[in-house]
C-alpha cells in the first residue's frame, strides 16, 4: 500500500475515488478513526468489504445486534450482476442487447425507467443506449474499431433510436427498440443504483447509521455514534491513472449520496490523444474538454451517478448553465483545467458541506 498521510487518516471516513486500492485506504482511515474515538463509541462499527462490478465495495454500519450482513450484501451484488451486468454473458441486459428476449424483470424495468427520466432531463447528455459507441471506442470487451465518420454516424443512429416500455397481454413489461442494434449500457448508474439497493436493504433491517461505498459512489445515513456526520473525501484527479489517490477536500454527508465521475482514471492514449470513457451522444466521440471530475450530491445515489456522468458530457460551462436553470439544483463540485491551471468550483449548496 502507498504511504498514507496521518492527518488524512484521522479526519476522513472515506476517500471517494475509482481506484483499486481505495477501499484499503478507506478501511485504514475508518480503522484509525474508530480507534481514535473508541472511548465515546457506544458500539463497534461493523465493516464489510469485497469486490463487485470490477471494483471494490466497503460498508460500515452500527448494529446493536452485531449482525453480520456479508452474505446478504454479496447476494444483492450478485443479483444485480445477473440482471444488469455487461460482463455476465447470461445477464438479462446481455440477453436484451442480443435481442434474445424483450421481457423486462422489475429491476431492469426500473433501471430503464430511471435512465429514461435522466436522458430526458439532461437532453440526452446521459443516454442509456450509448452501448455501441462505448464498444466501438474500445471501452468495452473489444479492441477499439477504426472509426470513420460514417461509422460514427451509424452508431449514433442506434444511440438516438426511439425506445419505450410496453406491456404484453400477461401484464409483463416489454422493451420495444427502434433498431435491433440498439444496446443499453448501465455502467453510468450501475454503482449508484447498487449503493441505493444496499442502503434500502440495510434500512429495512433497522440499521440507521451506515456508510455504503461501491467503487467510490457513496451513500451515508444517520451519523457516527458521537452524533457527528460521516466524512467523505473527494479525490484530487491525478495526472496519471496509476498514481496514488490524494484528497482534494472533505465533506460532511448526512442522509445523502455523493458520486464522482472523472476522465482521469478510465481512459487510454493513442497517438498523443487522451480518450475518456465518457462519450458525448451528440458527437459520438469521447469527451475532450478540460473537466477532470464532477462530484454530485443527491438523496439518491443512482441519480447522483447519472447526473455526474451527464455533467462530464456537458463540460463545465454547459453544466453550470444547466444547474442554474433547474430549480432543484443539485450540489456539485467541479475540478477542471483552465489556461493550464488546476481549478475547482463548488456550487453554493456544495460549499456548505465542505469541512476542510
Ligand atoms: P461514470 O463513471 O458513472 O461516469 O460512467 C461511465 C460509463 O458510462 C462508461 O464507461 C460507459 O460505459 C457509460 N457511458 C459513457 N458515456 C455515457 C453517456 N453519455 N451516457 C450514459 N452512459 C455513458
Ligand atoms: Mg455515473
Amino acid at each position: 500500500m502507498h504511504p498514507i498521510d496521518g492527518r488524512f487518516c484521522f479526519t476522513q471516513d472515506l476517500l471517494i475515488n475509482i481506484y483499486m486500492y481505495k477501499p484499503l485506504l478507506a478501511l485504514v482511515a475508518a480503522a484509525l478513526l474508530f480507534a481514535s474515538c473508541h472511548h465515546t463509541a457506544p458500539q463497534e462499527p461493523i465493516r464489510l468489504q469485497g469486490q463487485a462490478q470490477g471494483t471494490f465495495y466497503s460498508i460500515v454500519y452500527y448494529d446493536s445486534l452485531s449482525r453480520d450482513f456479508q452474505p446478504q450484501i454479496d447476494s444483492i451484488l450478485h443479483a444485480f450482476d445477473q440482471v444488469a451486468s455487461l460482463w455476465v454473458d447470461s445477464s438479462e441486459l446481455q440477453r436484451l442487447n442480443r435481442n434474445e428476449t424483450d421481457v423486462l424483470s422489475p429491476m431492469i424495468a426500473d433501471l430503464f425507467e430511471k435512465s429514461s427520466d435522466i436522458c430526458r432531463y439532461t437532453d440526452s447528455a446521459f443516454n442509456i443506449f450509448i452501448g455501441p459507441l462505448v464498444t466501438a471506442w474500445g471501452f468495452s470487451f473489444k479492441e477499439r474499431e477504426e472509426l470513420s465518420p460514417q461509422r460514427i454516424a451509424q452508431l449514433m443512429t442506434y444511440t438516438h433510436g426511439r425506445w419505450q416500455i410496453n406491456q404484453n397481454a400477461q401484464g409483463q413489461k416489454i422493451l420495444a427498440k427502434e433498431y435491433p442494434q440498439m444496446q443499453a449500457d448501465f455502467n453510468a448508474i450501475a454503482q449508484g443504483y447498487t449503493v441505493d439497493r444496499i442502503a434500502q436493504w440495510l434500512s429495512r433491517q433497522g440499521i440507521q447509521n451506515y456508510l455504503v461505498d461501491v467503487g467510490g459512489e457513496v451513500i451515508a445515513r444517520g451519523a457516527k455514534p458521537d452524533g457527528t456526520p460521516w466524512k467523505v473525501g473527494i479525490e484530487r484527479p491525478a495526472e496519471d491513472k496509476d498514481a496514488a489517490p490524494q484528497v482534494e477536500l472533505t465533506i460532511a454527508l448526512r442522509d445523502c449520496s455523493v458520486v464522482t465521475s472523472g476522465s482521469y482514471r478510465k481512459y487510454y492514449e493513442k497517438d498523443g490523444t487522451r480518450y475518456s470513457h465518457t462519450i458525448d451522444p451528440a458527437t459520438g466521440h469521447p469527451v475532450s474538454h478540460t473537466l477532470l471530475s464532477v462530484s454530485v450530491i443527491d438523496p439518491d445515489s443512482w441519480r447522483a451517478d447519472a447526473l455526474a456522468t451527464a455533467f462530464m458530457v456537458m463540460g463545465l460551462d454547459k453544466a453550470l448553465q444547466f444547474i442554474e436553470s433547474h430549480p432543484q439544483n443539485p450540489a456539485v463540485f467541479f475540478i477542471y483545467h483552465q489556461d493550464g491551471q488546476y481549478k475547482t468550483l463548488a456550487t453554493p449548496e456544495f460549499s456548505k458541506l465542505i469541512i476542510q
